[in-house]
């Protein structure tokens, strides 16, 4: 069987070499880190069917620059002279507008629904990873924000997603006792959410089950070819023949590209989460508070928060404190009873979203490399996209028909 060597071992990169190593394949990852806390680990865990719209959409621009003049806001592109984001921020413009978002959602939210579909496969086996489906709510404090959510509500609704538009009262009931401060909510009951790091743990006992090789603290930094083909990869730990190639490497994967001759415009999204352990009183149902685009998960007896979206460069590793604080702000205004604290720097986790500037994953072969599969730039999605992802890169390599339309999922 053909040999199959995936660059990355964060969730899309395990997730591909699941459905590849089921098919047959023999498959190996690498990985430059320990594979424990990457940006698949402290995610805040949401399986999203409900985020049709991408990044990239009419007035994110004008929004943006607002809040790029306000060092608490959930949304800031690092200003620097570089010629990436200067071309990262031409495409993002070219994108941001209604007919690529009419293109983008039902693509979204096929691949979304195809990967809750082998989310639950992966539950009915085994639970500790805490799946559930409560669904998600979407919780909003002004008027302005009510009817953008109403219309994205009544958009995710004519794709055949199940919502609920909820007043004030309507969210208490289903809170629970958690009291809030918002006018109403809309819930997503398509939506679904697990533990990351148990996830992970739960992937990689599978992949070493299927005998799946997984090479940790590995680097790949070159490549031999002959011809269009990738004959060997080159790591810090010696070389390996190979017959397929997957770029999974999430943020760094232009970097890895480019010894290819292979160009990727993708940017890491920074953002934080917290976790706090053994927490009794806690909302019970994963929320976003919109204005301030935070995220909350409980996640078995934990509950995590999680937001900021700074465009910048992987070598950013610092914990900028206003952020955080930004997001601590955002739960004690809308969950005045929680009385949240700012967490310890070592509290703190960080991770690199991968974005592309038009807000779509790239799932597709390359055009001039036969044996290379880019699969990368799943941005705020990763997490809920990834099974379905694993799924159709591996009917890709079979030269199967996928299971949903990748058009959209092109470079
Ligand atoms: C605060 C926050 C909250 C989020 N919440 C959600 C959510 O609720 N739902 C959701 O769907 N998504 C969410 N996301 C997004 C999600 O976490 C990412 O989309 C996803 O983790 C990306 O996975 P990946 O496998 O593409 O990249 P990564 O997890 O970054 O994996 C890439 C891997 O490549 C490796 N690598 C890099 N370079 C090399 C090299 N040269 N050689 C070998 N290996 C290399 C890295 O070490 C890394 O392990 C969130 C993200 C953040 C930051």
């Amino acid at each position: 069987m053909k040999k199959v060597s995936i660059i990355g071992g964060g969730i899309i990169g395990l997730c591909s070499a699941y459905y590849l190593a089921k098919e047959g394949y023999e498959v190996a990852v690498f990985d430059k880190s320990d594979m424990t806390d990457g940006c698949s680990y402290g995610n805040a865990g949401m399986i999203v069917p409900s985020h049709i719209i991408p990044l990239a959409q009419p007035g994110m621009i004008a929004q943006g620059i607002k809040w790029m003049f306000d060092s608490h806001s959930p949304f800031y592109v690092k200003p620097r002279l570089n010629l990436d984001l200067m071309k990262w921020g031409l495409q993002f413009y070219k994108h941001a507008n209604l007919q690529h978002v009419e293109k983008a959602m039902p693509a979204l939210c096929h691949l979304s629904l195809l990967s809750k579909e082998l989310y639950q496969d992966f539950a009915k086996e085994n639970h500790s990873f805490f799946y559930e489906e409560k669904g998600l709510l979407m919780l909003y404090k002004t008027d302005k924000t009510a009817e953008d959510m109403h219309h994205e509500g009544k958009l995710a609704e004519a794709l055949g997603l199940e919502v609920d538009f909820l007043s004030k009262e309507e969210v208490s009931k289903l809170e629970n006792g958690t009291v809030t401060s918002v006018i109403g909510g809309v819930h997503y009951k398509s939506d679904a959410h697990i533990y990351p790091q148990k996830f992970m743990q739960f992937i990689k006992e599978e992949l070493y089950r299927l005998n799946v090789k997984i090479h940790l603290q590995t680097a790949v930094n070159d490549f031999v070819l002959k011809q269009n083909e990738i004959t060997e990869i080159v790591t810090d730990k010696g070389t390996f023949a190979t017959d397929e190639v997957i770029l999974a490497s999430g943020s760094w994967s232009p970097e890895i590209a480019k010894k290819l001759n292979v160009n990727i415009s993708i940017l890491p999204g920074k953002g934080y989460s917290f976790t706090l352990k053994d927490q009794s009183h806690k909302p019970s149902i994963p929320s976003i508070l919109c204005e301030g685009k935070v995220a909350v998960t409980p996640m078995n007896n934990d509950i995590r928060f999680g937001g900021t979206m700074e465009i910048t460069h992987t070598n950013d590793i610092k914990i900028n404190k206003n952020r955080v604080q930004g997001i601590v702000n955002s739960i004690n205004d809308f969950y005045p009873d929680l009385k949240i604290e700012m967490p310890k720097a070592e509290e703190t986790w960080f991770g690199f979203r991968p974005c592309t500037p038009s807000g779509m994953p790239i799932i597709a072969r390359d055009k001039k490399l036969k044996n290379l599969t880019l699969v990368t730039g799943h941005a705020m999605m990763g997490l809920s996209l990834a099974p379905g992802t694993g799924k159709i890169v591996t009917e890709i390599i079979s030269g199967k028909r996928t299971s949903v339309d990748t058009e959209m999922f092109q470079l």
